[in-house]
């Protein structure tokens, strides 16, 4: 028996792989060696071309004091402040008015005639309708509205042994469903309270009459790519089209994948950035690490993911987390704490606490200072995933470095690897015009698999 063979066994033993997984190939990985904390892997579908380490143990990418870490108050996310905190709307005033009391859209519409280069019309309104479903009030129901949902949930919790099936498989076919319905990446997380909003959890005091039930036991982490060609238009309006797709795509298949756990007889309670937050259930679902830039970094498409969840009670098996070196990358590029035109990304070091009332503090990570970023222009700003090294294509050549950078477990390439990867002008801002040239033949999924 070949040492592959041995370290594929162990994976496999250690990490639980179901039946169904060794079957179809899903969640199967070539295991390139075995490590301190658990394994190196590769796996195309998921990781795409980073090979990264698959934590075996309890250990987790980041760090937590207990002390500081406390649930947070979605009131304090910059989002609600906004509409409550006379701070906030004084800050926002000054904006306003610095713009001699115009918006940014009657700044490009009216007075720039929609002409305005990375804000025209076109843009503008490529940009509306891909918000189209984001927030529509039925797709993030706690409850199903439907007749047939409702009927086979009747039938009672199901239970995989009736086709001689066992929980591990039916985590991975939770997973092949999410992507079935939408999703890019999807991974389970053990059900952690710390993550979800303070008012989500306590009956008495919120200010939500809706509260997580106490039989949640995980949470299904979705991650969907945002449009490459779009996302590289930032600051351009372009960007927010980008964004706007990616949360329209996540309120329909958080809502489909909702309904299918529903019809199994289970609770499921789908969820966008609200309830709970996000990044860090997607880093403990195993979808990737945090950087600097404050976001999710996955393997395959980087920061350039958005993040939705659905809370169960469906006894699922959850993934374990993984690194792949973005802490180590992030401590030697600063290329979107120095090009983030608000100003709002670190340049310093890891830190437990944050300088603004809306981060989470309790956590050794970069905090970003949000209100900033949310003043930027008119909230179209994606420079820090525009210009990210693990932005680019799946198979690009800085993802070859990063992949022997890892293997050769080496930091000192990282510098190196910063600096070639801006000499070729990566992560300027492209012209809307050039979106506009293209057919659109090669969109998100398909453009990865060509670029
Ligand atoms: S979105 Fe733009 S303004 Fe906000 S942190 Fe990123 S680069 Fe800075
Ligand atoms: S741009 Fe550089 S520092 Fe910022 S998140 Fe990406 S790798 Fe990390």
């Amino acid at each position: 028996m070949s040492n592959n063979d041995i370290q594929r066994r162990d994976f496999l033993k250690k990490m639980g792989i179901g039946s169904i997984a060794l079957g179809t190939g899903l969640g199967i990985p070539k295991v390139l060696a075995e490590t301190d904390n658990g394994f190196l892997v590769e796996n195309q579908s998921q990781y795409g071309e980073t090979p990264v380490e698959v934590l075996s143990g309890k250990e987790f990418p980041y760090q937590i004091n207990p002390d500081i870490l406390k649930s947070m108050r979605n009131r304090m996310t910059v989002f609600s402040r906004n509409g409550w905190d006379p701070i906030r709307r004084e800050e926002m005033q000054k904006i306003r008015d610095k713009q001699g009391g115009r918006s940014i859209f009657q700044i490009n519409m009216i007075d720039g005639e929609g002409k305005v280069p990375n804000q025209t019309r076109l843009d503008y309104a490529l940009m509306q309708a891909s918000w189209a479903t984001a927030h529509m009030d039925p797709f993030y129901d706690w409850e199903t509205r439907s007749y047939s949902i409702k009927q086979l949930a009747q039938l009672g919790p199901w239970n995989p042994s009736d086709i001689n099936l066992n929980w591990n498989d039916i985590s991975v076919a939770v997973k092949h469903a999410s992507l079935f319905y939408g999703a890019s990446l999807a991974g389970i997380a053990k059900y952690n309270p710390l993550w979800v909003y303070d008012e989500y959890l306590h009956a008495d005091e919120g200010t939500n009459k809706k509260v997580i039930p106490g039989t949640i036991k995980n949470v299904i982490a979705l991650a969907f790519e945002e449009d490459y060609d779009g996302i590289t238009n930032s600051p351009g309006r372009l960007a927010s089209a980008a964004t706007g797709d990616g949360y329209s795509r996540m309120a329909v298949t958080a809502h489909k994948l909702a309904e299918f756990i529903r019809a199994l007889g289970y609770q499921a309670i789908p969820a966008g950035n609200g309830t709970a937050l996000s990044i860090p259930i997607a880093i403990d679902a195993g979808l990737g690490e945090l950087g600097r830039n404050g976001l999710l970094v996955t393997p395959k498409y980087g920061p350039r993911v958005r993040i939705a969840k659905v809370f169960t009670d469906m006894p699922l098996i959850p993934d374990p987390p993984i690194r792949f070196g973005v802490k180590e990358f992030c401590e030697a590029c600063m290329i979107c704490a120095n090009d983030c035109p608000s100003g709002s990304i670190s340049t310093e070091g890891q830190t437990w606490e944050g300088k603004s009332v809306s981060n989470n503090n309790g956590t050794k990570k970069w905090y970003i200072i949000p209100e900033t970023c949310n003043d930027y222009n008119g909230f179209s700003c994606s420079n820090c995933k525009r210009n990210c090294p693990f932005n680019k294509p799946n198979n690009s050549w800085i993802h070859k470095l990063i992949r022997d950078n890892i293997k050769l477990k080496s930091k000192s390439l990282d510098k190196v690897m910063v600096k070639l990867d801006q000499a070729g002008g990566y992560g300027e801002e492209s012209s809307s015009t050039e979106f506009w040239e293209k057919d659109g033949s090669a969109s998100i999924t398909s453009r990865e698999a060509k670029a």
